[in-house]
């Protein structure tokens, strides 16, 4: 029997977002690259005789109850197998919350993936993946990791070549941007035919393992809502292309922006930049990191 298990939960950008169209139901049909990023939210879970879920994080304003995406997901899958043993779970949080580098649902994965191992209840990666989409669009995603086009509303999953390497600079504005507002000011079927990004192009930028047309093709057609309504975020793309990026977008619903470097040095100095007087005001919280492809690697460590 496992007793203790330490997971890495890995957060993603997006290379390429465009929303399609919204739908009757109110979701919206969305084509996306999902790329998984080097920076990883720290999960242990341990086993304990008593019943029933006990969670604690190092961010105090994170709930520690139901509405926390951990705690959902081990309680999906121990309701479903009728776990009688129970689980006390650390959250480490690295990964920016409410940035739009999918930290919840990610963690999400992580405990998926931790709770099917730890009571070997024997599911399979789509199994997991099948279960994850209950608990939001992007978990399915996170539960399969790596470069991939999601489709649908975010479930219909199509693996892809891990992109050419570069290095990523992350950067979020200290401002708070929520996803449901972002949405809902998209007005998505009145968008202009121009203002949705090349989504096949930046697949095959990819493919072809071209770096500058990737650079050159990536787009977000949520900015068309959050650059008019927060200025910083432009602000902080504009900053990374002055200072040597070959592109920079941002990465979900934002407000985080990503900006990919063929040059190390470049980017070494550009995050260095970040933390100067004036610069500190554009960004909070900076990250240098990598693509991420290993698609199997939530384990940390594990006791018997
Ligand atoms: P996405 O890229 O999927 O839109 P996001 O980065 O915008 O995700 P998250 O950081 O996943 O957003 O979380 C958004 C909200 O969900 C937070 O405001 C928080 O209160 C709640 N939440 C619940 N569980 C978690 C968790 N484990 N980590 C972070 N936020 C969580």
């Amino acid at each position: 029997m496992i007793r203790h298990l330490s997971l890495k939960a890995y957060g993603k950008i997006n290379l390429g977002l465009d929303v399609l169209r919204k739908r009757e139901d109110g979701y919206h049909d969305v084509r996306m690259i999902m790329q998984t990023v080097r920076i990883y939210d720290h999960i242990d879970i341990d086993l304990r005789r008593e019943p029933g879920i006990t969670l604690s994080t190092n961010l105090f304003y994170l709930p520690v109850n139901e509405n926390n995406l951990v705690y959902k997901a081990a309680k999906l899958l121990m309701d479903e197998f009728g776990i009688t043993q129970g689980v006390n779970i650390r959250l480490k949080k690295i990964i920016p919350v409410a940035a739009g580098m999918a930290g919840g649902s990610s963690d999400a994965a992580a405990v998926l993936f931790g709770i099917n191992k730890m009571f070997r209840l024997g599911l399979s990666q789509q199994e997991l993946m099948t279960r994850g989409v209950k608990l939001g669009a992007d978990v399915p995603y996170c539960v399969m990791r790596g470069t991939a086009l999601s489709e649908g509303i975010g479930e219909i999953l199509t693996p892809l070549p891990p992109p050419p390497h570069c290095k990523v600079l992350i950067a979020k504005p200290g401002i708070s941007v929520s996803t449901k507002a972002v949405y809902e000011n998209l007005h998505a079927n009145e968008l202009k035919p121009d203002q949705h990004p090349d989504i096949d192009g930046i697949i095959q930028a990819i493919q072809s393992q071209d770096l500058a047309s990737l650079c050159h093709k990536m787009g977000n057609v949520l900015e068309t809502v959050t650059l008019r309504q927060h200025p910083v975020i432009r602000n902080i793309k504009d900053f990374m292309m002055e200072h040597g990026a070959d592109g920079a977008i941002m990465s979900g619903s934002g407000p985080t922006v990503f900006g990919l470097y063929s040059d190390p040095d470049a980017a070494r100095t550009t995050y260095e930049q970040f933390h100067y007087a004036q610069s500190n005001e554009l960004a909070k919280q900076v990250f240098l990191t990598e693509f991420f492809h290993n698609r199997n690697h939530f384990t940390k460590g594990e006791n018997q």
